[in-house]
C-alpha cells in the first residue's frame, strides 16, 4: 500500500473538490431516491464587492458541516450559493475607481456607469467562488444565484406591484434620512447613532408686544432659520401664561406661535423647543400634528437654501452654524453655551453626518406583513431561534415596533423601481415598460429614477431564487429551507424581512430555524474589521494549517463568540497529522485485509477490546448524530476529536498491534487488520462533513471500499465518501460490560504508566506489575488481557491475585472496582535518591497548605471573596492533604 508519510493538506485540498463538482454530487439530482428527505440551505449572499472573511468562512463551514452530514443521511440536499449586488457599497467602490481616472459617474451617464458595475461585478465576484471552492463548500453551483439576475429582477417587480395594488408600497413626502455624501435616502438601519460630544446653544426668541424672551435649547442652532413654533408641555405650568403667543424669529422677518405638545419633555434644556418641521424628525412629527408649515432651509447637498435668507444662502450647514450664533451673540439673545453628549446620526458607509430632510420617495407600510411575521412566532414558533435566547425576543421587539420602511435610493446601481410617469406627472406601476403603456394609454413614459434598497431583493432570497414567481419543481420541493445560518447584526436588516416576505407571498415560514452563529474576534478580544487591520484572512490560515484543521476550529465556535487562536488551528493541524498517521499504520499493516463492514456490525465472538471499540464507534456516532440535530457543533467536534485520538489511537490501535503486526499470516491475523479497516472507515465517514478533504484523500485509498460503501440513494454515484452513509449509529452495539471491563484495564495501564513516570524508572526497564482483586469478574477481565497489559507498561511479569501480596518497597495505587496493585521497586530505582526527592515535595505541599489555611483563618478573605473561590482554596487543601499522605505511604514503602 503506497501511502506518503506526511500529510500534505493541498495536495488533497487541490483536486478533490473539482472531482467532487464535476461528478454533481453537490447538486439534489444525484439523490436516487424518490421518498428522499429534503434538506434545503439558502446561503446569505456575501456582498459582491467583498472577498470573504473570516465570518464567512465560519457560517460556510457550519452550513457545509450540515449539509454534508444530511447528504451522507440520505436527505436529497440544496444548498443554494449566490451573490448581492450590494446596491450602495458596489457602487461607491466602482466611483472609487472612476475617480482615480479623474471621472465621476455623471461623465460615463447612467447606461455606461452600470454596464462599468457589471464588468466590475464579474471580476470580484469570480473570485469569491474562488474562495468558497477552496473552503470545500458543497454547494450546488448549478442553482447559482445573483440578486440582479433576470429571473430574481422579476421576482422583485411582481412583489412591488402586488404590494403597490395593495397600497402597501406608496409614494410620499416624508422626512427621510439623508447622506449628503451619497446623495441618497437611507433606511434607520443603514444609520449609525454615535455619541458626540457636543454643545448645546440656549437661544433667546423675542417674545411679541412685551420685553419678554423665551428661551429655547439646540444642539444646531442653523436650524433655527427654519423653526415655524416653539412648543411646550401643556402641564408645565412655567409657560401657561405664553401659550398662543407670537414669537419674532430672530435673523429673519417671520412670526411663530408658542404651541402646547405633549411630547414635549420639561426637563430638556429650558422645557421650550424650538420646531423645525423640515429638519428633524420629531419636529417633523409635530408639525403633521399641528398643521405647521415646513420651511426647508438645507438642501440635499448640506448648503443652505434661498429661504434661510439671502445671507445665509449657498453656506455650508456648519458654516452657517457659526454664523448664527455669531449674529444671536450681537444681538444679545445668546443666553448660553454649554457642554452636552448626545447622539449623532452618521451614514453607516461614508460617515458623513446624516441630514434630515424631506423628501419625496418610496416607503413600504409593514403592518400587515409584521403581524404575518409576529403570528407565525406566536402560533408556531416560527422560525426557532437558536440559540433561543435572546434572539426570539430582539426579533420580535423590533418587530412589535417596526415603522414604514424607505426602499427607495437614489441610486444607479440596483432594481430600478417599476414606476413610469406621463408628462402630467400621473404614476403607473407595472411589471413591463409595455404593461406600464397599456394602463397609461400613451408611450409617453419616464421610469422612476430610482432603485430599490438592495434588502428588497435579498428579502425575496429564499423563494426568488426557487424560481418564484413561477411554480417551478424546486419551489415546490425545496421551499421553506430547513436552516438559516446567519449573524445577528442582520436579523433586523434580512431574516425578519425574509420572514415577512414568506409569510406574505409563499405562506408560512421561510424557513424552521434561525441558526445565530458567533463572531470571532481578535486575540484581543476586539471585533475584527478591515479598518482596524486586525482581521485573519481565512486564505492565510488554510495556507499554513490546512482548510480541514481550519474548518474543524471554526466549527468549534458555533453560536459563541470567540477569540481566534492559531493555537487551536495548529492542534487540530496536529489532529490531522495524528489521522493520517493512524491510517498510514492500518494501511501499511492491511496485506490480505480490507474493510469489512460484517465484523463491526455484531459484537459476538470478539475479543474484548474489538467489543469495547465496537461498542465507542456506536456510542460516539449515536452522540455526533444528536449533537448536530440540535447544533451543538461544539460538542460533536469534541466527541470526534476523543474517539479517534483516545479511543481509536491511544487505546484500539495499541491493543489490537499484536495481532494487526504478526509476522505470520493467519485468520486471526487478517480479521483484526480487517477490523481496524473497518473501525476506520467508519471514523472517517463520522469525520467527513468537518474535514471533507483528508477523509476522502484516506478513504479512497482504503482496501474494501466502493459503490457498496455509499448510501442506497446514491447506488450509480462513482466511490466517494462524501456519498458514504453516515453512520447512525446502534443502540444494540453500545455494549455497557465491554466498555466497563475495558475502562478497568485502561485505568490498571494508566495507573502502572502513571507510577513509572512517577518513580522515574527508565522507559526500558521490564517491571513486575501484581494485581490483588477481590471480584472474580475483575479477576478474569485481567487475566483474558494479561498478555495486551504486559506489553503497554512493558512488564515482564504479571500476576493476579484475590489479595494484594507485593513487597513492602513498592509503589502502590488503588483501581476501580476495589482492586490493587503494586509494582516493586527492589533494583529499580535508587533508594535514597527517591526519598530525598518525595520529602522534598513534601515540604513543598506543607509551606502551600500552610498558605491556604492562613487565608482561611483570616474572616475577612472568607467574607468577601466569591464563595467559588473559597471553595477553591479548601478543595486545595484536601487535595494536598491526600497526595501528602500518598507521598507518605511511597516514602514508607521506601524505607
Ligand atoms: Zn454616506
Amino acid at each position: 500500500m503506497e501511502i506518503p508519510k506526511q500529510y500534505d493538506p493541498k495536495q488533497a485540498e487541490l483536486h478533490h473538490y473539482e472531482r467532487w463538482e464535476k461528478a454533481g454530487y453537490f447538486a439534489p439530482e444525484i439523490n436516487q431516491d424518490p421518498n428522499a428527505p429534503v434538506f434545503t440551505i439558502v446561503i446569505p449572499p456575501p456582498n459582491v464587492t467583498g472577498s470573504l472573511h473570516m465570518g464567512h468562512a465560519l457560517q460556510h463551514t457550519l452550513m457545509d458541516v450540515m449539509t454534508r452530514h444530511k447528504r451522507m443521511s440520505g436527505f436529497r440536499t440544496l444548498w443554494l450559493p449566490g451573490m448581492d449586488h450590494a446596491g450602495i457599497s458596489t457602487q461607491l467602490m466602482v466611483t472609487r475607481a472612476l475617480k482615480k481616472e479623474g471621472k465621476t459617474r455623471h461623465d460615463l451617464g447612467r447606461e455606461k456607469f452600470v454596464e462599468r458595475v457589471w464588468q466590475w461585478k464579474a471580476e470580484s465576484g469570480g473570485q469569491i467562488t474562488v474562495q468558497m471552492r477552496r473552503e470545500g463548500a458543497s454547494v450546488d453551483w448549478s442553482r447559482e444565484k445573483f440578486t440582479m439576475d433576470e429571473d430574481l429582477s422579476r421576482a422583485v417587480r411582481e412583489v412591488f406591484v402586488r404590494l403597490y395594488e395593495e397600497g402597501m408600497i406608496y409614494r410620499g413626502n416624508r422626512i427621510v434620512n439623508w447622506c449628503p455624501q451619497d446623495q441618497t435616502v437611507l433606511s434607520d438601519l443603514e444609520v449609525d447613532k454615535l455619541p458626540q460630544a457636543g454643545k448645546l446653544y440656549y437661544l433667546q426668541y423675542p417674545v411679541k408686544g412685551s420685553d419678554r424672551r423665551l428661551t429655547v435649547a439646540t444642539t444646531r442652532p442653523e436650524t433655527m432659520l427654519g423653526d415655524t413654533a416653539v412648543a411646550v408641555n401643556p402641564n408645565d405650568e412655567r409657560f401657561k401664561d405664553l401659550l398662543g403667543a407670537t414669537l419674532l424669529l430672530p435673523l429673519t422677518e417671520r412670526e411663530i406661535p408658542v404651541i402646547a405638545d405633549e411630547f414635549v419633555d420639561p426637563e430638556f434644556g429650558t422645557g421650550a423647543v424650538k420646531v423645525t418641521p423640515a429638519h428633524d424628525p420629531n419636529d417633523y412629527e409635530m408639525g403633521v400634528r399641528h398643521n405647521l408649515a415646513q420651511v426647508v432651509v438645507i438642501d440635499q447637498h448640506a448648503r443652505m437654501t434661498a429661504e434661510a435668507g439671502e445671507r445665509f444662502a449657498a453656506l455650508d450647514r456648519y458654516k452657517a452654524r457659526e454664523q448664527v450664533l455669531e449674529e444671536f451673540d450681537q444681538l444679545g439673545l445668546l443666553e448660553k453655551v454649554v457642554d452636552y453628549e448626545f447622539s449623532i446620526s452618521k451614514c453607516e458607509r461614508c460617515k458623513t453626518v446624516i441630514e434630515p430632510l424631506i423628501s419625496t420617495q418610496w416607503f413600504m407600510n409593514m403592518e400587515q406583513l409584521r403581524d404575518l411575521a409576529l403570528e407565525l412566532m406566536a402560533k408556531g414558533k416560527k422560525p426557532q431561534f437558536v440559540p433561543e435566547v435572546p434572539y426570539e425576543r430582539v426579533y420580535t421587539n423590533w418587530l412589535e415596533n417596526l415603522r414604514d420602511w424607505t426602499i427607495s435610493r437614489q441610486l444607479w446601481w440596483g432594481h430600478q423601481i417599476p414606476a413610469w410617469y406621463t408628462t402630467d406627472g400621473q404614476v403607473f406601476v407595472a411589471r413591463t415598460e409595455e404593461e406600464a403603456r397599456a394602463k397609461a394609454g400613451t408611450s409617453e413614459l419616464t421610469q422612476d429614477q430610482d432603485v430599490l434598497d438592495t434588502w428588497f431583493s435579498s428579502a425575496l432570497w429564499p423563494f426568488s431564487t426557487l424560481g418564484w414567481p413561477n411554480e417551478t419543481e424546486d419551489l415546490k420541493t425545496f421551499y421553506p429551507s430547513s436552516v438559516l445560518v446567519t449573524a445577528r447584526d442582520i436579523i433586523f436588516l434580512w431574516v425578519s424581512r425574509m420572514m415577512m416576505m414568506g409569510a406574505k407571498f409563499m405562506g408560512g415560514e421561510a424557513f424552521h430555524d434561525v441558526f445565530i452563529t458567533g463572531t470571532i474576534l481578535d486575540s484581543q478580544g476586539q471585533r475584527m474589521s478591515k479598518t482596524k487591520v486586525n482581521g485573519v484572512d481565512p486564505l492565510d490560515v488554510f495556507d499554513k494549517f490546512g482548510v480541514d484543521a481550519t474548518r474543524l476550529t471554526l466549527a468549534q465556535v458555533g453560536s459563541t463568540d470567540t477569540r481566534w487562536n492559531e493555537k487551536q488551528v495548529e492542534s487540530y493541524r496536529n489532529f490531522a497529522n495524528k489521522i493520517w498517521n493512524a491510517a498510514r499504520f492500518c494501511m501499511l499493516n492491511s496485506e490480505e485485509a480490507a474493510v469489512n463492514p460484517e465484523l463491526i456490525a455484531s459484537s459476538e465472538s470478539a475479543q474484548l477490546h474489538d467489543r469495547w471499540i465496537i461498542s465507542r464507534l456506536n456510542q460516539t456516532a449515536l452522540e455526533v448524530n444528536a449533537a448536530l440535530a440540535t447544533y451543538q457543533f461544539h460538542e460533536a467536534v469534541q466527541t470526534l476529536y476523543h474517539f479517534f485520538w483516545d479511543d481509536f489511537c491511544d487505546w484500539y490501535i495499541e491493543l489490537s498491534k499484536a495481532d494487526v503486526t504478526a509476522e505470520q499470516a493467519s485468520e486471526q491475523r487478517t480479521e483484526a487488520r480487517s477490523r481496524l479497516l473497518s473501525v476506520l472507515e467508519q471514523a472517517l465517514r463520522l469525520l467527513h462533513p468537518f474535514m471533507p478533504y483528508i477523509t476522502e484523500e484516506l478513504w479512497q485509498r482504503l482496501p474494501g471500499v466502493g459503490q457498496s460503501s455509499l448510501h442506497p440513494a446514491y447506488q450509480s454515484a462513482e466511490p466517494t465518501i462524501m456519498l458514504a452513509a453516515y453512520p447512525a449509529g446502534s443502540q444494540q452495539l453500545v455494549d455497557e460490560n465491554a466498555e466497563a471491563e475495558m475502562q478497568a484495564i485502561i485505568d490498571l495501564i494508566s495507573r502502572v504508566r502513571n507510577i513509572r513516570s512517577e518513580m522515574n524508572i527508565k522507559p526500558g526497564e521490564r517491571i513486575k506489575v501484581i494485581v490483588g482483586a477481590p471480584d472474580a469478574r475483575l479477576r478474569r477481565v485481567y487475566s483474558v488481557a494479561a498478555d495486551q497489559i504486559s506489553r503497554l507498561v512493558r512488564a515482564a511479569e504479571f500476576v493476579v491475585g484475590e489479595t494484594l501480596d507485593a513487597p513492602r518497597a513498592s509503589a502502590r495505587a488503588v483501581l476501580t472496582g476495589g482492586a490493587e496493585l503494586a509494582v516493586p521497586l527492589e533494583g529499580l530505582i535508587d533508594f535514597e535518591q527517591e526519598r530525598q526527592r518525595l520529602r522534598r515535595e513534601q515540604e513543598k505541599l506543607q509551606t502551600e497548605a500552610t498558605k491556604l489555611e492562613a487565608q482561611l483563618q483570616n474572616p475577612s478573605f472568607v467574607e468577601r471573596a466569591p464563595a467559588d473561590r473559597v471553595a477553591e482554596v479548601r478543595n486545595r487543601i484536601a487535595d494536598i492533604a491526600q497526595r501528602n499522605s500518598q507521598l507518605q505511604q511511597t516514602l514508607e514503602n521506601l524505607q
